[in-house]
């Protein structure tokens, strides 16, 4: 039977098994999809004997993206300039490693924001929150894009500092407190922080206020939990386009499946129903 996993540490809260069973059924592939535990010390002969146990390929998540990016043969362009792997696959009898966050902030953005990438908005930039793994994809898959100016603000300034040096020109380093009028021009604001997520002591908080952000922006809360954050919350009353985060979950599993299944599956409105309700949300 063709089987996939998703590995990390823990793994008991991934949601992978319920997006990939969602279209093993829809395709009528008798296939499966499973959580894979590693601890630190497993993972490196995991990955590079996981043919042996049976499957074609799998995701890697927390804490292991950096290790499979330095335990696999090959790794495509994105997982290079990132350093980090989140699915790996064989071709050829080699293994794979590819990273699609950065993919699936992207078609999130495209379904539900359409014009997020026109040429005034690239000129205009983003402003990023945050300055750890996710904002590294999201960063990336920015200036892939074209925008000209990628502000990062993190609480911790040096890291945002890090990831400038890291990409380079279109990105700038900033404190919050040094928001100023130049940021707040900005045509999209994503959060890559934890703040604002469910169970977490923020759970209440906004990142950053909206307040003197152009009345255009769009505001991406890449947390999920809940699908409408504190953050997205404002900005629906402000009257700003508001995107949540379930949809980059779901697209970045979409090259997976298909790189082991040989099928590209689609992101429907019954799977995004599928998870809501795994998430005991109801719109
Ligand atoms: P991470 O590497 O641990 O980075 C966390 C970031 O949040 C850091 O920039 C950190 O700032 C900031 N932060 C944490 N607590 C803060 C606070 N109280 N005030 C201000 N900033 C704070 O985590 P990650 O892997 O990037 O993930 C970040 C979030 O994105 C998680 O909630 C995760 O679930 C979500 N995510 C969603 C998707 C999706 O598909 N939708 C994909 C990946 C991640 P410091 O540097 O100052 O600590």
């Amino acid at each position: 039977m063709a089987r996939a996993f998703v590995t990390g540490w823990p793994i008991g809260h991934s949601r992978s098994p319920l997006i990939h069973k969602h279209w093993l059924e829809m395709h009528g592939i008798e296939g499966d999809y499973l959580r894979h535990p590693s601890k630190v010390a497993d993972f490196e002969t995991f990955i590079q004997s996981f043919q042996q146990e049976g499957f074609l390929g799998g995701n890697v998540t927390l804490p292991h993206k950096e290790a499979a990016c330095a335990n696999i043969e090959k790794t495509d362009a994105t997982a290079k300039r990132l350093g980090a792997v989140n699915t790996v696959w064989v071709e050829n009898d080699t293994i794979i490693g590819g990273n699609t966050d950065g993919y699936g902030f992207t078609a999130n953005l495209d379904e539900f924001a359409a014009n997020w990438c026109d040429e005034s908005r690239l000129k205009r930039g983003a402003l990023v929150l945050g300055a750890g793994g996710a904002a590294r994809a999201i960063i990336d898959a920015l200036m892939q894009r074209g925008f000209q100016k990628i502000t990062i603000a993190n609480r911790t300034l040096p890291r945002a500092i890090e990831l400038r040096e890291m990409f380079g020109k279109p990105c700038c380093a900033i404190a919050y407190q040094d928001i100023k009028d130049a940021e707040r021009n900005a045509s999209i604001i994503v959060n890559t922080t934890s703040v604002g997520m469910a169970g977490s002591e923020q759970e209440n908080e906004t990142p950053l206020s909206l307040n003197g952000f152009a009345s255009d922006v769009i505001v991406n809360d890449i947390v999920y939990t809940p699908l409408i954050t504190p953050l997205l919350h404002e900005a629906k009353t402000r009257g700003m386009h508001a995107v949540d985060g379930l949809g980059m979950l779901l697209h970045q599993a979409v090259p997976g499946f298909e790189k082991w299944f040989g099928v590209r599956p689609e992101v429907t409105p019954e799977l995004r129903a599928v998870l809501l309700a795994d998430l005991g949300e109801t719109s």
